[in-house]
């Protein structure tokens, strides 16, 4: 038997069609009367509803949420919140809104309600980010862990099936990464195994019917546990690949997750035979779950090369280099030459092989 600590981190959730309406309640309970609502501009709309619906406790809207948070973006929000005397703030959006709203948190201390519009779980982790230059920063803070979140299926319809897709799949890379995380436990591995067996039906559903409102629920349940799972874990190579190649080249993010995960875990599966056990039962039927997670993912349209995402064969030592400069902990020893295949394989597009 395996010893472990477990901590768990507070976690409130309202879940549901229709659960947006709650929002206003769940901000009077938390006592806040002047919330700053983040969202990216192509969300305005979306913003202003939910300012609309708070009425007089929205204390304004900042639209102007980015990938990875530029700290220009995280300066001027940090600016209004303190001009607008906000004391809170709603992000309604993906990773890049909740995102927005843990840079004010950090420097502010405001507490942050999310109101998550993807499946990028964000919103269960205490993690921040911050770019400048071109160089991503990270950290771990109690303070920007969201107080409460509201999932509401509906605001993810428009969601667009490509993005659900990746999206999805940047979830299940929470979930994988955390099953053989230095501090899994057992209450992270049934979630993370729960969190990949709701994603895994639900992506196809939505990818059929996108507004198939059952499917968009489960993905959202699904999101919420792996989530919860990253918040709860170390990360490991994969999310060290998707931040080098995020941070450096530029790419997509949900897209990056896809290609990736894959080639990832297949490097690792030969030391992490209890992982691959809980996915194959998660997945039903899977013996490969990294073959498994390729074949979806062409399945429903997704990429499965970097090339497609813009990177080019001269990238690939540059970002070795980076991973095997500051490494994160790994269940399985990272070599130059294995990490060179991998990424080979990623940047073609190629099926994933134990390396
Ligand atoms: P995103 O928040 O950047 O959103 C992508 C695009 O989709 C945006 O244009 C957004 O407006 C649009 N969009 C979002 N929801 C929509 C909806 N329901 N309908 C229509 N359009 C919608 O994308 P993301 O993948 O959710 O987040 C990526 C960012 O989150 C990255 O910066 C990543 O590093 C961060 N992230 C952080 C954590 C963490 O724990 N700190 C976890 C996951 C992701």
């Amino acid at each position: 038997m395996r010893s472990f600590t477990h901590t768990a981190l507070p976690m409130r959730v309202v879940f549901g069609p229709g659960s947006l309406t709650r929002l206003p309640e769940e901000v009077a309970a938390l006592g806040l009367t002047r919330v700053l609502v983040l969202c990216s501009p192509e969300q305005a709309a979306t913003g202003q509803l939910v300012a609309d619906a708070l009425g007089d406790r929205a204390a304004g809207v900042l639209a102007e949420a980015r990938m990875h948070v530029p700290v220009e973006v995280a300066h001027r929000a940090r600016g209004l919140a303190a001009e607008l005397g906000a004391d809170g703030c709603v992000a309604v959006g993906g990773g890049s809104a909740v995102g927005l709203g843990k840079a004010i948190a950090l420097e502010h201390g405001l507490p942050v309600l999310a109101v998550p519009t993807t499946y990028a779980g964000s919103e269960m982790t205490p993690v921040w980010g911050l770019t400048a230059e071109g160089v991503k920063k990270t950290g771990r803070d109690p303070r920007v862990l969201p107080v409460s979140v509201v999932y509401d299926p509906e605001l993810t319809l428009t969601l667009p099936v490509a993005m659900s897709v990746t999206s999805g799949f940047n979830a299940i890379a929470h979930a994988v990464e955390g099953l053989y995380a230095p501090d899994a436990t057992p209450i992270v591995s049934l979630t993370a195994a729960e969190g990949v067996r709701a994603l895994v039906s639900a992506l196809p559903r939505i990818a059929a019917v996108p507004d198939d409102l059952e499917a968009r629920g489960d993905a959202q349940y699904g999101a919420w546990l792996c989530g919860a799972v990253l918040g709860a874990t170390t990360m490991s190579l994969h999310h060290r690949l998707c931040h080098a190649l995020g941070g450096t080249l530029d790419l997509p993010h949900a897209s990056t997750h896809t290609v990736v995960l894959p080639h990832a875990l297949a490097h690792n599966a030969p030391a992490v035979p209890d992982t691959i056990a809980a996915l194959s039962a998660a997945m039903v039927g899977v013996t490969d779950p990294a073959r498994a997670l390729w074949d979806l993912a062409g399945d429903l349209g997704a990429p499965r090369s970097l090339v497609e995402l813009g990177m080019t064969g001269d990238d690939v030592d540059r970002i070795a280099d980076q991973v095997l400069a500051t490494p994160y902990a790994n269940p399985r020893a990272v070599t130059r030459d294995g990490l060179v295949a991998l990424l080979g394989r990623a940047l073609d597009g190629g099926a994933p092989v134990a390396g």
